[in-house]
């Protein structure tokens, strides 16, 4: 069960779509446990988004609910990403939004590559400011 306060998986929302390919994306890479692809609405030069293939609607549940082997291959897949990307140096950053106060309005986790750039200081995703 999601733990997020998002609701049951809704497999309507936009990503589940790009992942079955009903909606074309920019592919950055993809493989058994994770599909990576360019944000529509760049924040920065870099603006990647990766995802798990796997039914999850943030982070919360993601954490709660998937099973090792998920979380292991996504999670390694979040860093072959960027470092394809040319992001591990000289750095990146990586945001997961959670839910209504973290911001999260796609019901399917993803986690954010910002980089390209030397980004603000400030832990927060460049678009809030
Ligand atoms: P969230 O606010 O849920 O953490 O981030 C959702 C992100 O998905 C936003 O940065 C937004 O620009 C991006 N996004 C929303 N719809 C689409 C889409 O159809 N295609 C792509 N590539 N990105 C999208």
């Amino acid at each position: 069960m999601p733990v997020s306060g998002l609701g049951p998986y809704d497999d309507a929302n936009i990503f589940a779509k790009i992942l079955r390919g009903e909606i074309p994306s920019r592919l950055v890479y993809e493989d058994g446990w994770a599909f990576a692809f360019h944000d529509i609405a760049p924040q920065a030069p870099v603006h990647v988004l990766v995802i798990p293939r796997g039914r999850y609607v943030s982070l919360a549940d993601f954490s709660a609910s998937a099973s090792n082997e998920e979380i292991v291959g996504f999670f390694r897949a979040v860093g072959v990403v960027a470092r394809e990307l040319g992001l591990e140096e000289p750095g990146y950053r990586a945001v997961a939004n959670i839910g209504a106060h973290g911001g999260q309005e796609v019901p399917h986790f993803h986690v954010h590559l910002f980089g390209g750039e030397a980004l603000s200081g400030r832990m927060v995703n460049p678009r809030v400011g």
